[in-house]
């Protein structure tokens, strides 16, 4: 297989503001292949229908389902028990990092965040930070 064959890591966003996500698109970029979903059903079910390799959950996600619940319906399924799902939130509190590992997140990181900050962590979630 040439180099430029080479796929980049396919990662699904889950994120319900624009804004957020137009940012974390732009620094996902270079990094992985990234498809957006907007809300908790749409995030289940795009799951349901391909195979990402990480995924990003924004926590609270406006009316209806929560990013918690999503994580929950993900991890019941087969292929998404051992992948890393990383937890966005808009504020922290104490508790809250045991409640999102309970849910099955790996990671969290709350918002606002630096694009080195956000980068870092996908990519050690992804094992591709170089050992030096
Ligand atoms: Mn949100």
């Amino acid at each position: 297989m040439e180099q430029s064959e080479i796929k980049k890591p396919k990662v699904l966003l889950v994120e319900d503001n624009a804004e957020n996500r137009d940012v974390m698109v732009h620094f996902l970029k270079k990094i992985c292949e990234v498809d957006v979903a907007v809300d908790g059903p749409s995030a289940v079910s795009q799951a349901e229908s391909n195979h990402y390799v990480l995924i990003l959950m924004d926590i609270n996600l406006g009316f209806g389902m929560n990013g918690i619940e999503a994580t929950k319906k993900i991890r019941l399924m087969e292929k998404y028990r051992e992948i890393p799902i990383i937890a966005v939130t808009a504020y922290a509190m104490a508790g809250d990092k045991e409640i999102f590992i309970e849910s099955g997140c790996t990671h969290y990181i709350s918002k606002p965040f630096t694009k080195r900050e956000f980068t870092g962590l996908v990519e050690k979630a992804l094992g591709l930070t170089s050992q030096n």
